[in-house]
């Protein structure tokens, strides 16, 4: 199957293209693999060929965007001329469609433009829009082939895919089905090279081998480096087993670098462990300015766990909140161990809470120097001990307060798991 977003916004970058994301994870979910997809602006042209040249390849197409009721709206159009089909308006709903106009504004007059929003071209199906006005449409030839073309707004897509769309493609696959499954290691701490290295070449098996041949995906970002695995065409059991086999088997050799699976959120995770140890948390934050505590408040439920903490970003704040001593600061800066260090200890103190954490570095673009460079940060852990760590992590100003924020949270979560 295909899958073809339309919009100029979507091509200029405008627009995130968040429905081809969402499709394709809904469709993976029922077994269907989304093998290509397109991206053409609002001419009617680029519409019906990117369309004919889908339908071609596979047969079976799926389009968001251009159903509204303006001039840049060609989908129906552009795709009804490719099924050789005229369009012909559709008196029920357009009926409907001026109901719903009337309801919400009764003393103005329908725009006959809306009307065009009511134009079905000959022998479609309508999928029903039950969270917008854009009708979706089922358009399908004597051969079976089929494009399904839905609105572009999110919401009102999501909708129409899961009330009208998924049935109707659940309904066309024969047999038992298969599906197309994903398992996710999350991993943080460790480098995508030093993973790769950790594991080796086909580290699952041998390929011609059911789980060696399944395909092994390194995912790096803030919060670390993903390892997803991807199983095709397999009934549901056997695709679980197979999964559940790949992610016993990256544990065995990179589970001290792993936090969860799945959509795990280390947050979610050190949140989970201070409650299994009835421990409180409080944070004390310098370059993150309150990422930590944003992060951990995030997570439903937090509240029984986090005590809260400060926002230190000045050095007079580090001394008078947190009791970190000026000397130390003069000496040895306010990115450095004996501050960290200080600020744990000082924010336990304060709160009463169990864990004090802190972060200290340098953010950047600019604060740098040769001994302290941008992207140098401090992280300690004041508990039952206290332990300081220096990171060097990388990327733009952003990146660095996120992967400080990250390192905190797994050095907590080291600490807990270590006693
Ligand atoms: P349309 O149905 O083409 O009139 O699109 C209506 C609105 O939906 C656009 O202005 C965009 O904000 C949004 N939109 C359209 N296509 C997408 C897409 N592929 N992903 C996310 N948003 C979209
Ligand atoms: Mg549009």
């Amino acid at each position: 199957m295909e899958l073809i977003t339309i919009g100029d916004e979507l091509l200029l970058g405008f627009t995130v293209d968040t429905n081809a994301a969402h499709i394709s994870r809904a469709l993976a979910a029922s077994g269907v693999e989304i093998v290509r997809r397109t991206t053409v602006g609002d001419e009617a042209e680029k519409i019906s060929q990117a369309v004919r040249e889908a339908l071609d390849r596979t047969g079976a197409v799926i389009t968001t965007g251009g159903l509204g009721p303006t001039s840049d709206d060609l989908t129906k159009p552009a795709i009804a001329r490719i099924f050789g089909r005229g369009m012909k308006l559709d008196e029920g709903i357009a009926a409907k469609l001026e109901g719903r106009w009337r309801a919400r504004f009764p003393n103005s007059t329908f725009p006959a433009t809306n009307r065009t929003q009511a134009e079905i071209p000959d022998g479609a199906r309508v999928l029903t829009n039950r969270h917008g006005t854009a009708p979706g449409i089922w358009l399908e030839d004597e051969k079976g082939r089929w494009v399904a073309m839905m609105p572009g707004v999110p919401r009102e897509m999501r909708g129409m895919l899961a009330e009208e769309l998924l049935p109707a493609i659940q309904a066309r696959l024969d047999g038992p089905g298969s599906v197309v499954l994903s398992g996710t290691l999350r991993t943080t701490g460790i480098a995508e090279s030093a993973i790769a290295e950790l594991l080796g070449p086909n580290f699952l098996g041998d390929p011609q081998t059911e789980l060696g041949a399944l395909p092994l995906a390194y995912l790096p970002g803030v919060a670390g480096v993903d390892l997803r695995v991807t199983v095709k065409g397999l009934p549901r059991a056997r695709a679980q087993e197979l999964v559940k086999e790949a992610m016993v088997k990256l544990r065995s050799r990179v589970g001290a670098y792993a936090y969860g699976e799945d959509d795990a959120d280390l947050a979610a995770v050190v949140l989970d462990r201070c409650r299994a140890l009835k421990l409180k948390l409080a944070v004390a934050e310098s370059c993150t300015g309150g990422m930590l505590g944003e992060r951990l408040t995030n997570i439903p439920g937090s509240s029984d766990v986090f005590l809260g903490g400060v926002i230190a970003y000045h050095n007079e704040l580090k001394k008078e909140l947190l009791g970190v001593r000026a000397e130390d600061l003069e000496r040895y800066g306010a990115v450095s161990e004996q501050v960290a260090l200080q600020m744990a200890a000082g924010i336990r103190e304060k709160t009463g809470g169990d864990v004090g954490i802190s972060v200290t570095g340098i953010a950047g673009p600019g604060g740098g120097t040769r001994d302290k460079p941008v992207g140098l940060v401090w992280i300690a852990v004041h508990g039952s001990d206290a332990k300081a760590r220096r990171f060097h992590v990388v990327g733009d100003r952003a990146e660095i307060r996120q992967r400080a924020a990250q390192a905190a949270l797994e050095m907590v979560r080291r600490a807990l798991s270590n006693g």
